[in-house]
């Protein structure tokens, strides 16, 4: 039986040589590599930082199997191993010597008049206004009305993703064995005529979230999943929640999350 896997890259230099050389020891140990998503991939390989990390799974719509990051020159969270490492990585992927960190996915059922769109987000979901201007949100929890927000935008992230946006808006960094969500204000507006948490929420994983704009001066917000933006009009409700579909994250056996942190972060 042949073995597939699947290799995709982003187009920097060292990215193309990294790819080049993978296929070829990867060839000579057997595989069968093909740089789109085979029905009978094993695993999925992709070259580049955290923003190719996020793209591969995207692009090959949140595949079952095993998703492995090689880092060439960036921050590299997901991303994780390095070029230098190929042939150790060859080594333990061909002893089963590696750990499968599963990454529950953040789903958003959008609502508008052409009824409901579902995305999901490895990182979060974030709701913000259009055309720079302050968004105002109905947030609810469990059909529990919880505030009013007023300010740039809140950010909903997932465990994994509370190292990313959700870090630079001052939300905590989350183990990732926890299961919950973290909702972070951007710039909420906290003022006799608005107020609203300035801190971040942690959700449970069973919750459910609702958040409503309130249109007072576009019609239209953005959504922005995993950095990339979606633009939609009249839109009536978001519901958003911890989804049954998670990402395989294949790591090292050696993998440390908060050794990790404090390598990147300090
Ligand atoms: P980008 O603009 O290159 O990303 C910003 C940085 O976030 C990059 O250094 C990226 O790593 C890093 N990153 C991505 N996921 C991470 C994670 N889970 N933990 C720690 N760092 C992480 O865009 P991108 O590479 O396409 O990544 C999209 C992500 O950027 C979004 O999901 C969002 O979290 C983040 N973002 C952050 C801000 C902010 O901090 N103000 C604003 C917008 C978006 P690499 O260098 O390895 O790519
Ligand atoms: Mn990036």
């Amino acid at each position: 039986m042949k073995r597939f896997v699947t290799i995709n890259s982003n187009q920097v230099y060292k990215s193309l040589e990294t790819k080049e050389l993978l296929t070829k020891k990867l060839i000579s140990e057997g595989f069968d590599v093909k740089d789109y998503f085979h029905p009978d991939t094993e695993l999925v390989v992709s070259i580049g930082g955290d923003g190719s990390f996020l793209k591969t799974v995207h692009d090959f719509n949140f595949p079952n199997v095993p998703v492995v990051g090689i880092n060439t020159g960036h921050l590299g969270f997901f991303a994780d191993i390095s070029p230098d490492n190929i042939d150790t990585f060859i080594d333990a992927y061909n002893n089963n010597d590696y750990i499968i960190q599963g990454i529950s996915l953040i789903e958003a059922e959008i609502f508008s008049h052409e009824c409901c769109e579902n995305i999901y987000a490895i990182n979060e979901v974030v709701i913000r206004g259009d055309k720079s201007r302050v968004i105002h949100l109905d947030l609810k929890v469990n059909d529990k009305h919880i505030q009013d927000f007023g300010g740039d935008g809140l950010i909903i992230s997932t465990p994994t993703g509370s190292t990313a946006y959700n870090y630079s808006a001052r939300g905590s960094i989350v183990d990732p064995s926890l299961n919950l969500m973290q909702l972070t204000p951007l710039h909420p507006i906290n003022t006799n005529a608005y107020r609203c948490f300035t801190s971040s929420i942690i959700f449970s994983s069973e919750s459910i979230i609702n958040i409503a704009p309130e249109y007072r001066f576009e019609n239209s917000i953005l959504v922005v999943v995993d950095g990339v933006e979606h633009r939609f009009s009249d839109v009536s409700d978001i519901k958003i929640f911890v989804s049954d579909i998670k990402v395989n994250l294949l790591r090292m056996s050696n993998y440390e999350f908060w050794s990790r942190v404090t390598e990147k972060f300090l």
